[in-house]
């Protein structure tokens, strides 16, 4: 190993000590070697601090990106049931009116006839029942001669029920 000599006391020892051993004089060449050595080893250990703190990092955007995902995923799930509900409820709703509407046209198409003899035979009790029964679940306003049969009915009943 290289050896120096201490400018102070003249002692002899190992250029790498940063004093001398005998009466600790700063030994410049030791201590230049100590501090580079030093400055060295903290820049390695920054180093290594630093790539793991960018792979926690990476590894949390990654968690963070997979969350958000999931999450986005689950709310576009719900929705697509959601609207997906809406849609065929509407569908369902719409459906059952042309199907209704249909029903009352057939059954006025059947009744309004017998309505008309009703009417032409001068069966008005028969055909004013009819039609106060009827009217719960049926159009009978739609009858063609409805308000004409009303006035009868007015001359005939009053205003009585
Ligand atoms: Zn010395």
């Amino acid at each position: 190993m290289k050896q120096t000599e201490c400018p102070n006391c003249g002692a002899v020892f190992d250029a790498k000590e940063t004093r001398c051993p005998y009466c600790s004089y700063i030994n410049p060449e030791g201590a230049e070697a100590k501090y580079l050595k030093d400055l060295e080893d903290s820049r390695r250990n920054l180093d290594a601090v630093d790539d793991q703190v960018r792979s926690g990092y990476r590894k949390e955007i990654r968690k963070g990106a997979g969350t958000a995902l999931k999450t986005v995923l689950i709310i576009a799930l719900i929705l697509a049931v959601v609207i997906g509900g809406f849609i065929y409820a509407e569908h369902r709703l719409y459906d059952d009116d042309r199907e209704d509407y249909a029903a009352e046209l057939a059954w006025e198409h059947q009744r309004f006839p017998q309505y008309d003899g009703m009417l032409a035979a001068g069966e008005y009790e028969a055909l004013m029942s009819a039609i106060a029964e009827e009217g719960e679940a049926h159009d009978v306003w739609n009858w063609e001669h409805y308000d004409e049969f009303m006035e009868i009915a007015d001359g005939l009943w009053g205003d009585e029920p």
